[in-house]
């Protein structure tokens, strides 16, 4: 078995790379979370790691206590998750939610390990600095995200000049066809009840902000060597068509799932080999009409501010996410409303100074300066 490092575990890809590794051929060699005790405790009697950490100095501390009778190594601080990252092993998958999956998308490409990423905000955030590490890695970036899977899976065997454009589907969320007016009063329990998907807290409110296809269209960008606006967002209900490559002969190619994280996970743990993982399969007939919309820029501005960020370039995606996660934590927090994410975020990218990303500590510094900003708008 190869030996693989799940940084996030506990959450929502997390949990669901432990259920799809051991058919891909891993065995679950280190194991990272933030301060989830209680299931990485789990965890840990049920795979075994030889490593596992917890970011919460006092949670890794209990861990410890609560695991002294395994043979697991119980690491903590918040340094935790990179030095995992860094220890060599056959894959990195990176599901931490958030900015802070950003130093160890960096330490474990500057160690040659080879990355599975999920956290889309590295990226987001630090993407000229994280595909130049790929880049002197010579270990392309293996999408865990759903639909750049999918665009990873469509351009196998495309040349890059063929490329016409990506065509990024996004499922709209639980408030397609609501009005801007409509949307000021929704609640976070309304927020949270995506169609589709079962994914964590930030994620789902992202989705219902559209931002979350925000974040993933500067992600494809990076991912994919493409300008913003080779990169078209459409509204397809029902999360089967994942994502599709025009090229420049005029044909679109496709790919086409059940509405499953396991696939792409697995996808990124065997490429560029496919295997019988025992997935849920597609019917077409049971769905039988699957349906195409522009979105609606105006009710969900998110798309436009993404396309303004990477047109903007430097630090300006940084910020987005930045004021973004910070927005989506006050929203769930109950402190501001469903609106004022968005808005927070343009008034961010407006007023917050911002200037080339050169190293990590720059990214990190921008990020600090605007969350700082967002708060004090309150
Ligand atoms: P969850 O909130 O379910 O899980 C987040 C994970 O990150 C948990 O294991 C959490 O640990 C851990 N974590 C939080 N903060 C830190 C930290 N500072 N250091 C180390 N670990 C930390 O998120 P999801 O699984 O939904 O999403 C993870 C990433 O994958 C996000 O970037 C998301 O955008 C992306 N993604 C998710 C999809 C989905 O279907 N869920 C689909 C595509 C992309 P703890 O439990 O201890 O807090």
């Amino acid at each position: 078995m190869k030996k693989l490092t799940v940084l996030g575990s506990t959450g929502s890809i997390g949990t669901q790379a432990l259920q799809t590794a051991a058919a891909a051929g891993y065995a679950p060699f280190a194991l990272a979370a933030g301060g989830n005790v209680r299931l990485l405790e789990e965890q840990i009697r049920l795979y075994k790691p030889k490593y596992a950490a917890l970011v919460d100095e006092d949670a890794a501390k209990e861990l410890n206590a609560a695991v002294k009778d395994t043979a697991t190594r119980v690491l903590g601080g918040p340094k935790a998750a990179e030095t995992l990252a860094e220890t060599p092993c056959d894959m990195v998958l990176n599901a931490i939610v958030g900015i802070a999956g950003l130093p160890a998308a960096v330490a474990c490409l500057r160690a040659g390990n080879r990355l599975a990423l999920a956290n889309k905000e590295s990226l987001v955030a630090g993407g000229a600095l994280v595909t130049r590490l790929a880049k002197e890695s010579r270990n392309p970036i293996l999408p865990v995200d759903s639909e750049h899977s999918a665009i990873f899976q469509c351009l196998q065997g495309i040349p890059g000049a063929a490329v016409q454009k990506i065509i990024l589907t996004a499922s709209g969320g639980p408030f397609f066809g609501k009005s801007k007016e409509e949307l000021t009063n929704v609640s976070l329990e309304e927020a949270l009840r995506h169609p589709n998907w079962s994914m964590g807290a930030k994620i789902t409110v992202d989705s219902a902000t559209m931002m979350n296809k925000a974040l993933e269209l500067i992600e494809a960008c990076w991912l994919f060597d493409v300008p913003e606006d080779k990169v078209d967002v459409v509204v397809h209900r029902q999360s089967v068509v994942h994502s599709a490559v025009e090229t420049v002969d005029g044909a679109v190619i496709a790919q086409l799932g059940a509405p499953d994280m396991r696939l792409p996970i697995q996808y990124a743990l065997t490429y560029p080999k496919r295997l019988d993982g025992n997935l849920p399969r597609l019917s077409l007939t049971e769905y039988g009409t699957l349906t195409f919309s522009a979105p609606d820029t105006d009710a969900f501005p998110a798309i436009s501010l993404a396309r303004e960020a990477m047109r903007s370039g430097g630090l300006a995606p940084c910020t987005l996410n930045a004021a973004n996660e910070e927005a989506n934590t006050l929203f769930r927090q109950g402190r501001i409303k469903f609106t004022d994410i968005s808005r927070l975020v343009a008034d961010a990218l407006q007023s917050v100074p911002q200037g080339n990303p050169g190293k990590l500590d720059d990214i990190l510094a921008a990020d600090k300066t605007t969350r700082a900003y967002v708060k004090g708008l309150l």
